[in-house]
C-alpha cells in the first residue's frame, strides 16, 4: 500500500552534496511537501542585487539602518511547496532560474550571514511547516540549519556529506545542464569559499545537529539516498498507508 509521510525531515548539509535532489525526491515519493530554505536566502539575495544596493557592503541609510536588510526584508517572496513545482516568487515574477546564476551564487553567502534577514527568512519557513502540519501534510525542508535552528524538534534530521571531487563534478553537472557556462576549478574554488562562510559565520553556522543521521551521497546514486531515508523515516514510524491518512484526515 502506499506510505506517505507524516512530519518534518530536516535535511541540511553543504552544497553539492545533493540536498535539493534528495528533499524533492523524498517529497515526491512520500506524498509530502517540500520546502528549499537555499532558494528563500537566493531570492532575497537577488532583491538586494537588483535595487541597486551592494550585498557585500554594509551600506547604511540616514538613520543607520543596513540597506541590504532593509531592502530583503522588505521583499515579496512567495514559495511554493509543491514538490512537483517549487516555485519561488519574487513581487509576483517566477526567479527560479535567475537564482541559480553566478551572480546570485557569489553574492548569497554575504546576504544569509545578516542575523536580522536570518530571523525574519527563519520566522517564515516556521510558518511554512506550521501550515503543512496542520493541513496533515508531512514537510521535507533543506537547507544549513534546519534541524538546528528552524526544526530543531524535526521527527528526522539528516545531514548529507559528499567528497569535495564529487561534490564539484555534481555543481558542474547541475550548471552546463542549465547552460552556464563552468569549469571545475571555479566550481570546486565557489564551493570551498561557500563552505568557509557558510560554516565560519557567527549567525546559525552550517553543522550537523547531535541528533542527525549523516548519509554520504558520494558513492549511492538518487535512488539509493532515496531508499535509505525512506527506510530512516519507517523506523521512526512517520510512514503511514495514504489510505489510514485520508480517512483521519476526513479528506
Ligand atoms: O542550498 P543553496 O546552495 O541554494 O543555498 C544557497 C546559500 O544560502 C548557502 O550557500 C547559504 O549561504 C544560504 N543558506 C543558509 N541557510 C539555509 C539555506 C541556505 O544560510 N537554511
Amino acid at each position: 500500500m502506499e506510505k506517505v509521510l507524516q512530519g518534518v525531515v530536516a535535511v541540511d548539509g553543504p552544497s553539492g552534496t545533493g540536498k535539493s535532489t534528495t528533499a524533492r525526491g523524498l517529497a515526491m515519493r512520500l506524498g509530502a511537501r517540500y520546502l528549499d530554505t537555499g532558494a528563500m536566502y537566493r531570492a532575497a539575495t537577488l532583491a538586494v542585487m537588483r535595487s541597486g544596493v551592494a550585498p557585500d557592503a554594509t551600506t547604511t541609510d540616514a538613520d543607520g539602518h543596513d540597506e541590504a536588510v532593509a531592502v530583503a526584508l522588505a521583499a515579496d517572496l512567495v514559495m511554493s511547496t509543491d514538490p512537483a513545482e517549487p516555485r519561488v516568487r519574487l513581487g509576483g515574477e517566477d526567479v527560479a532560474a535567475e537564482i541559480r546564476g553566478v551572480e546570485v551564487t557569489r553574492n548569497v553567502s554575504a546576504i544569509s550571514a545578516l542575523t536580522e534577514v536570518r530571523r525574519h527568512l527563519v520566522d517564515e519557513q516556521r510558518r511554512i511547516i506550521a501550515e503543512a502540519h496542520d493541513d496533515g501534510s508531512g514537510i521535507v525542508v533543506e537547507g544549513r540549519d534546519i534541524g538546528t535552528v528552524v526544526a530543531p524538534d524535526a521527527d528526522l534530521k539528516i545531514y548529507l556529506v559528499a567528497s569535495d571531487t564529487v561534490r564539484a563534478g555534481r555543481r558542474s553537472a547541475e550548471d552546463t545542464s542549465a547552460g552556464r557556462a563552468t569549469d571545475a576549478t571555479t566550481t570546486g574554488a565557489d564551493l570551498a569559499r561557500r563552505d568557509r562562510l557558510d560554516s565560519s559565520r557567527a549567525a546559525s553556522p552550517l553543522r550537523a545537529a547531535e541528533d542527525a543521521v549523516e548519509v554520504d551521497t558520494s558513492a549511492l546514486d538518487v535512488e539509493g539516498v532515496l531508499d535509505r531515508l525512506e527506510e530512516l523515516a519507517a523506523e521512526r514510524g512517520m510512514l503511514v498507508s495514504a489510505l489510514v491518512h485520508t480517512s483521519a484526515d476526513g479528506r
